[in-house]
């Protein structure tokens, strides 16, 4: 959500917010009702033994205790996986256009992908660049049709369709781009000095190892609920296998999930006020 410019679309805030602004806002609200937070990478969670019903989860110096966990882990970006990336990440290459975008005043920049990521990140690089070149492998975009008619109007923002970028070329920093035309495979180059990669995320779910149940692509399997395939863990926003990811939906599974775990918790202790 840092990355996120403009947050237009949550709702109740008509002029739309910056992303960490409304980080900063969902953390004030967390605290006061009286949220604490400890920051560790997380190691291992596992069951306290065979009878048990607590989970314990093994996060840098603390072994923290519970009856119910809920994971919020969230997706980092996909890479390309091309020659260059790794060596000119920071020195041109970037996944993130609100961190890095005002680097890149007056120089060309390509975007890499389709989706509302890569038309927003084009949007925003729009601002500081001298031109931004969008390309997509296929010959329409995926991002819905409120962003693409506003990269299609704006003068800045030229299309490479049908293309892929096969490699990342410079010497020190980031010079140009080998691109393919995914058709005739064709081969071209395109100078650049910035190169966004916004081709979508993969969920954070590695550690978990085979604890629950993902899908395909790593994502964690839920029942409406937001109940995972093991009793007292529950799984929220965009680690999750859903069709629409977007703050509002997030903030939606958050929702259910808390109050999934704590009617678990409550029926747990014999103190549901369900019908069983
Ligand atoms: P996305 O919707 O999955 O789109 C990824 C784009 O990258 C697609 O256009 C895809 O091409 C392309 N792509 C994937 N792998 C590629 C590769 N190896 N080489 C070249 N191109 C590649 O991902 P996203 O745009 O990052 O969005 C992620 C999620 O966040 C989505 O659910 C999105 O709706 C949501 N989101 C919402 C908002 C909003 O509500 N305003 C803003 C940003 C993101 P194809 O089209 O050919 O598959």
């Amino acid at each position: 959500l840092t990355m996120a410019d403009l947050i237009e679309n949550y709702p109740g805030l008509p002029e739309g917010i910056a992303g960490f602004s409304l980080i900063e806002k969902l953390k004030k609200q967390a605290k006061n009702f009286g949220l604490e937070f400890y920051s560790a990478k997380v190691d291992n969670v596992k069951l306290e033994d065979r009878e048990s019903n607590i989970w314990q989860i093994k996060a840098g110096e603390r072994v923290l205790r519970s009856f119910s966990i809920i994971l919020a882990v969230g997706a980092h970006p996909r890479k390309l996986g091309i020659k260059g990336e790794d060596e000119f990440s920071g020195k041109g290459v970037s996944y993130c256009a609100v961190c890095d975008g005002a680097l890149f005043k007056g120089k060309d920049i390509v975007v890499a992908g389709g989706g509302n990521s890569a038309v927003s990140e084009a949007l925003y690089l729009s601002r500081f660049a001298g031109k931004v070149i969008l390309v997509h492998r296929r010959n329409r975009l995926r991002a819905v049709s409120l962003l693409a008619e506003r990269a299609k109007n704006n003068q800045k923002i030229e299309f490479a369709w049908d293309s892929v970028i096969t490699e990342i070329i410079g010497k020190d920093t980031v010079r140009e781009v080998s691109l393919e035309n995914t058709r005739d495979k064709s081969q071209s180059r395109l100078a650049c000095s910035g190169v966004f990669i916004s081709i979508g995320y993969v969920p954070n779910t590695g550690f978990l190892g085979d604890l629950i149940k993902l899908d395909d692509y790593g994502c964690i399997i839920t029942d409406q609920e937001m109940q995972t395939s093991k009793t007292g863990i529950f799984a929220c926003g965009d680690c999750r296998a859903k069709s629409l990811r977007q703050v509002v939906t997030a903030a939606s599974d958050g929702a259910i999930a808390a109050f999934s775990a704590s009617e678990y918790i409550d029926r747990l202790k014999g103190q549901s006020y369900g019908t069983e």
